[in-house]
Formats: C-alpha cells, structure tokens, sequence
C-alpha cells in the first residue's frame, strides 16, 4: 500500500483523498470516492465504525458530489486508514482514487420512465444488462486504466444522468443522458451515440481536455475543469465533435408520476421522487420519501441532517440493505437512496429510520439546511455552525434564532438556507438561497437573489 501523504500546498489541485489528506484544524480529512454513489451496506457501516475509532467526529460525511469523508484522522494511523479502505474494496488504483470522480442519477431504474436504465426482470433477459451501476462500473475501470487520466484534478467531474436533468444541473465536466431515441447525448461534444460508445466518448473527453489544458497559458487561474478553459470549453466541444452533427441536448422530461405509500409521515404527503413544485427555487426541491416502484416493492430516499452518518445510521441502512442485497445508492444532495425495502414493510423501516434521525419526511427542514464545515474542522470558522444549524431546526427555522428572514418570494417547498462559518461560504448551493454567514459580531442573512451580478 503506497504511503499516505498531505496534499501539496500553493495552487495545485488540492482535492483530498485516502492516501492524499487534507490537513484541517481538526486532523487530516480523508475523502473517499464512491463512484455513482454506489456502495454495500455493510461497506458503509464499517466506515462509520473506522470514522468512529478516530475520535470525538464519529460520523462519517457525505458530500456534495455523492463521495464520504472522515474528519479527524491521527497522523500516525493514516497508513491503517489507506490499508483498511483497501481491504474494503474502496481502493482499486491508488494512482487515479482522486480522480474516480463520477456521480450518477441516484434514481435510475427506480422509476419506470428512464428508458435504457431500468432494472433487469428476470422474465425479461436482455442481451445487455442495461443498470446505470454497470455503466458506472465500466466507466470507473477503463479510467483507473488510462495512466494518463490519472492526470485530471481532483475537481474533474463524470455525470450519467437519466434523463430527469438531476446530474446534468450538477454540471459535470463529461457527461451522457439517454435520448427519447434510445442513444446517449454526451457532453461537452454535444453528439448522439450508441450505449457502447458513452465510455469510449467520455474517456475520450477528458483526455482531451487534459491536453487542451496543457496548452493554455495565462489563464489567470489553475485549469482543472472544463468551464476554466479560456472559452468556457466551446473549442474543446467543437473539436469533440470532429465533423459529426451536433445533436440539441435533452430537455429533462416531465416530473414521472410515482405511487406514494399511502399515509406517508410528512403532513403533506410526500413528494413523489422527482417532482418539482411549480414555485420551488430551481434547484431547492429534496427528493425523497418513500414511494412504491411500478413492479410494486417500495423504495426510501433517507435524508441524512447535515451529511452526518453516525453508526446508528448506517446500522439502520446497512440492516435494510442486507435484507435485500441492493446497492445503497448516495447521491449528491446528502441524501441516500435504497432501492428497496425489505420484505418488513415500508412502516417498519420509516420508524427505525426516525429513531435514529434520518429523515423520511420530505417537509422535514433538515431537508432544507446545509452547512460549511465551520468550528472546529476549519481554522477560518468564526462559529460552529453545524450546532447552531442544528438547534435552530430544532425551533423549527432554517436561519439563527432571533434573526429576521428577508423577504424572499413564496414557495411550496420554502427557501433553503445555507450557513457558513465565515464570508468564503463554501459549499453553498448554486441555486438561490438564504444566506448564513458568521462574522464577527454573529450571523447575517440575506437572500442571495438579491446579491448583485456580474456583468458579461
Ligand atoms: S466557509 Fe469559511 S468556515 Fe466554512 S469551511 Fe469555508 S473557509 Fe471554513
């Protein structure tokens, strides 16, 4: 096992990984990388119970792009971590695990309306297994075998969408979604090819783009992805396209209609995976719930507060995920899918998914707060704002006690809100938002639609 190491200072990609940690005020962070989101059950667990062996953290954290972290890692047992995420299967190339960076529609297959991912019947062979994870899969192994892909930066991004738009809003740097024509449209090159093809043309993106990158000079800024290239990447796609039609980019389609479980616990109902409300922010509505599949098992989006997986949690999503033998699937909006439920019963799992604080319920506020990762992981935190997050939920509001929401447009789903522990604002949402920033004298709010633009 190559030995763990800090990652390099100054400009270069500083993106973490497990042999390369960031060092934060708390300890190394180690970020480990599930591509498509995909991972056991029991693979989950058993990093909640290393995350827990490192100290007070005890949890571990799912971020933004569908990966887990741990926070807090001694510096004389990173070696053990490298070796122990190894020998859970998380670990297959030390040379590109910063760069295995793929995320996938987390519902896929789940919903009846994505045709060319749904899952296999076993009254229905096909001559391919058509399942988004072993597109996820085939793309992940020919990346960890191109050496000169190990290149990329860490902040380089693969997106398989469904054809819902949920992956293409997180604009990923080479991406495909399935047509209404049953082929794939890949981006950035803006063609239409054959499911055999989405490798080969995804793979052949990012090589490109590396090469693209060498050759620019003062940029101005560290090129690590497509939108940092001089154009914003129009003469890359041009290039991609090398002589072939351009094909118009799929619109998502409508919001799929999906059988919610009768006397769901949120008091609204549920909202059926996939659908927006009309006024919704764009980009603020959760999805989630539980709700049943077209062949009549049922299926839960868990909403987990703050990307925080403790132990009990996991134990709860690992112990329903045995009983079926599925993939978890952890998506990009802190959230983790199981593709279905046991033979228990949807009811059974919703009361033990509450008992240890996962959320079901998609009017639950938890499903509208994300925070930075403030006091005492970050060394700029002027709060420690995953506990003030947490006890102004628990009063039932998305912004700091006794602080006055601006006024802000009203919607079905609510605004969301996003507290940072200092003006960077890291991680904050790209879609409109209230605001929580700490500065010296406590937090400030304001509603980020109302924040200045930039001229072209
Ligand atoms: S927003 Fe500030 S406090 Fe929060 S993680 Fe970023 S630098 Fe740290």
């Amino acid at each position: 096992m190559p030995a763990t190491r800090s990652a390099p200072p100054g400009r270069a990609d500083r993106c973490p990984g497990a042999l390369v940690l960031h060092e934060a005020a708390d300890g190394g962070l180690a970020r480990i990388r599930l591509p498509g989101g995909f991972v056991d059950g029991e693979v989950l667990f058993a990093l909640t119970v290393l995350a827990g062996s490192f100290g007070e953290h005890g949890a571990v954290e799912l971020t933004s792009r569908g990966n887990v972290q741990l926070r807090g890692v001694p510096a004389g047992r990173r070696a053990e971590l490298a070796e122990r995420v190894a020998e859970l299967g998380l670990l297959p190339s030390a040379t590109h695990e910063r760069v295995r960076n793929i995320v996938a529609a987390p519902f896929a297959g789940l919903t009846g309306q994505d045709p060319g991912l749904e899952e296999p019947r076993p009254e229905d062979p096909r001559p391919e297994d058509p399942r988004l994870q072993e597109l996820v899969r085939a793309l992940d192994q020919a990346l960890c075998a191109d050496p000169e892909l190990a290149g990329l930066s860490g902040r380089f991004l693969f997106g398989l969408d469904d054809a819902t738009g949920d992956i293409a809003a997180l604009a990923p740097d080479a991406w495909a979604a399935p047509t209404a024509r049953g082929r794939w449209w890949i981006g950035p090159a803006g063609v239409e090819v054959e499911r055999a093809a989405v490798v080969p043309e995804l793979l052949g993106a990012a090589r490109a783009f590396l090469r693209t990158a060498a050759d620019v000079v003062g940029a101005g800024h560290p090129v690590w992805r497509v939108r940092d290239l001089p154009d914003g990447g129009r003469e890359l796609a041009a290039a991609l396209r090398a002589g072939r039609p351009q094909a118009p980019r799929p619109t998502p389609g409508p919001a799929p209609a999906r059988t919610v479980r009768p006397g769901g616990t949120s008091p609204g109902g549920a909202w059926p995976v996939g659908a927006r409300p009309a006024d919704a922010w764009p980009g603020g509505a959760w999805h989630g719930g539980v709700w049943q599949r077209p062949d009549g098992f049922h299926a839960a989006a868990v909403h987990v507060p703050l990307g925080q997986l403790t132990r009990p949690r996991a134990d709860v999503l690992a112990a329903e995920a045995a009983a079926t033998g599925e993939a978890l699937r952890v998506t990009p909006w802190r959230s983790v899918v199981l593709p279905r439920l046991s033979g228990a019963g949807p009811d059974r799992f919703t009361v033990a998914a509450g008992r240890v604080g996962l959320v079901t319920d998609p009017g639950s506020p938890w499903t509208r707060v994300t925070t930075c990762a403030g006091r005492p992981g970050c060394a700029s935190a002027l709060a420690d704002v995953r506990s003030d997050a947490a006890r102004a939920v628990d009063a039932g509001r998305l912004i700091p006690l006794g602080a006055a929401a601006p006024p802000g447009p009203p919607t079905a789903a609510g605004p969301r809100a996003h507290w940072s522990g200092c003006a960077r604002r890291c991680g904050q949402p790209a879609s409109r938002h209230l605001a929580v920033v700490a500065g010296p004298a406590g937090y400030l709010v304001h509603d980020t639609g109302t924040e200045p633009k930039e001229c072209p």
